[in-house]
């Protein structure tokens, strides 16, 4: 295969498959199946990675991450109809955090179409709600100009889902190698920057401020902006903060970093600069009561259209965020400026830093048992290796989990996102890990995940075991949704009734073996319910790398947050 002599034959498959490796696609997931089953092995044998996954949605979710961490995009591969429709969520999600993904989608032969064939649905149609380009190949010898097309169009501009349709009929027709023209890798996305009088502008907002604050989102992270960024804050002294997935641009113990005071440097601040982040809901949409009325946001996006969504920027930096970041440091080297260490806001933002750090700590020094969330959360970053991944999902698990666990490199946290999807978890895992086996080996990805939120894509840890990969899996155990039953209680309310009608939405089996999943593929479990089992389940995981593992860790049923300052958006501080 792969298209041998001139005047040879070469399947559609195999086209496919050379098509994606010219443009540098290196990573490929998918559930294998009529009609693309061809489209995997050509692909494995060109040397694209191939990952078998167990479920359309794990594998896509997969391909996003792959986007994410590595700037090129991953590719989603499935079968016709519902392969695709379980894609869709992948899509949809990749799509809202603005990351690179191809779908590549299996779809009816042409000649039966409208005639209710095999798994027949209107593709095309289907994913461009879900993406940015959706479209399908005329023939063989187009195939090629398609792909091209949808790797660039998936990382120029704001980043997002591409999707690729081929017939059943195009996997195996045969065309002449001397017509198939396979376009040059297209170039990398060309670097915009901004106005130069808007950046002097926003250098001079930033000087007049008295409460400054940055803060650092996603994109931040996607554009490579750590060395600038990291930078600027330490050349102007600059509170900052990060979004959920921004944690590790600038490492998470930096001392100008100000998440553990969150919510009142947003309250407080004066002037705001967003370095790719939206003004959704994980920001509070900019609006009082979580920001002052009259705060001064400068913008920094690569989107034009996402500037003044839903509040009136002061400045608007359109540009590629590494290189706009440049054009501010630019200023700041002219004229140096620094923002004093001895100023209200520094000293406001430290008190209340030092005061939540305090709440935390005593929490997680409680020695009750079972345990809760701040414990468990505790112990284990005590452990984990600086240069690890983390994932995360879950409701507490990851809101929780994230003001605990800390990250000290970019790119190194993946969690439920702007969609706020569950069931993301085991698919960023297993990205993660199969970029880091192939970038830097030996480096460790810990899987945080809610006993709900593991529900979701459990079967992957079949595949985890499959390709053996470096994935620690701990599941915090509090037998529910956001709250569950201790199993006495559980006893108790089953006995009065039948369980279908007596079980609460929330609730989950109490005491569930999840770490029974992973041994039944020869990973390694463990069931801890003390802080010691724990730390010693931990330890020995970390030392030995030959197996992956799962840690079920058994946590107070009821076990909640601590009081936070604004109730009214339950996910608030995400
Ligand atoms: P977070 O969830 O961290 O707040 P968002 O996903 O809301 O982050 O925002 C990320 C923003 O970054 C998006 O608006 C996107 O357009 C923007 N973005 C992505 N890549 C770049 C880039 N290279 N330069 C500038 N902005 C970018
Ligand atoms: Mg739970």
């Amino acid at each position: 295969p792969g298209g041998g002599g001139s005047g040879g034959q070469v399947s559609g498959a195999e086209v496919i498959a050379q098509a994606l490796k010219t443009q540098n696609v290196k990573y490929m997931f998918g559930v294998v199946g009529i009609p693309v089953t061809d489209i995997a092995l050509a692909a494995q044998e060109l040397g694209i990675r191939f990952i078998g996954m167990r479920n359309e949605q794990a594998a896509c979710y997969a391909a996003s991450a792959v986007g994410y961490l590595t700037g090129r995009p991953g590719v989603c591969l499935v079968v016709s109809g519902p392969g695709l429709i379980h894609a869709l969520g992948g899509m949809a999600n990749a799509n809202m955090n603005c990351w690179p993904l191809i779908v590549i989608g299996g779809s009816s032969e042409r000649n039966q179409e409208t005639m209710g064939a095999f798994q027949e649905f209107p593709q095309v149609e289907a994913c461009r709600l879900y993406s940015k380009f959706s479209a399908r190949p005329t023939s063989i010898e187009h195939i090629p100009v398609v792909i091209e097309k949808a790797v660039r169009s998936s990382i120029y501009g704001r980043p997002g889902a591409c999707y690729i349709d081929v017939p059943a009929d195009f996997v195996t027709l045969q065309g002449n190698v001397n017509s198939i023209k396979y376009k040059e890798c297209c170039l990398p996305p060309p670097v915009s920057m901004a106005d130069t009088p808007a950046v002097c502008m926003a250098a001079s907002v930033i000087r007049n401020a008295k409460q400054p604050l940055l803060i650092v989102g996603k994109g931040a992270a996607y554009s490579h902006a750590e060395d600038s960024i990291k930078k600027l804050v330490e050349q102007c002294n600059l509170p900052f903060l990060p979004t959920p997935m921004g944690k590790g641009v600038v490492p998470d113990d930096h001392p100008n970093c100000v998440s553990a005071a969150r919510s009142r440097a947003l309250q407080f601040a004066d002037v705001i600069v967003l370095f790719g982040a939206r003004l959704n809901w994980i920001l509070h949409f900019g609006l009082p009561p979580r920001y002052q009325a009259d705060v001064k946001f400068i913008q920094i996006d690569i989107c034009a259209e996402e500037l003044g969504n839903n509040v009136r920027p002061s400045v608007t930096l359109l540009g590629d965020i590494n290189a706009v970041s440049k054009q501010l440091l630019e200023q700041f080297d002219k004229t140096p400026w620094q923002f004093p260490t001895d100023s209200r806001w520094w000293e406001t933002l430290r008190e209340k830093m030092k005061s939540n750090e305090a709440v935390s700590k005593e929490l997680a020094s409680k020695k009750s048992l079972p345990m809760n969330y701040y414990t468990v959360f505790y112990h284990v970053q005590e452990q984990l290796p600086r240069d690890c991944f983390i994932v995360s999902e879950g409701a507490n698990t990851m809101d929780i989990g994230r003001t605990v666990l800390q990250n000290y490199l970019p790119r190194h946290r993946l969690d439920a996102g702007t969609f706020g999807t569950m069931g993301v978890g085991l698919g960023f895992a297993i990205a993660a890990a199969v970029v880091a086996r192939d970038r830097s080996p030996g480096k460790r990805v810990i899987c945080v995940e809610g006993d709900s939120a593991f529900g979701f894509s459990g079967m992957e840890v079949e595949t985890i075991c499959r390709y053996n990969l470096p994935i620690i899996l701990l599941v915090v155990n509090n037998n529910g949704i956001y709250q569950g039953l201790d199993a006495d209680t559980w006893e108790k309310t089953l006995n009065f009734q039948e369980a279908v009608t007596a079980v609460p939405p929330m609730c989950l089996l109490p005491n569930s073996h999840y770490e029974q999943v992973m041994t039944a593929f020869g990973g390694k479990g463990y069931f801890v319910k003390t802080p010691e089992e724990l730390q010693n389940s931990l330890r020995q995981t970390l030392e030995d790398t030959s197996k992956p593992c799962l840690i079920n860790i058994m946590i107070e049923p009821q076990s909640t947050r601590k009081a936070q300052d604004f109730h009214w958006l339950t996910r608030s501080n995400m």
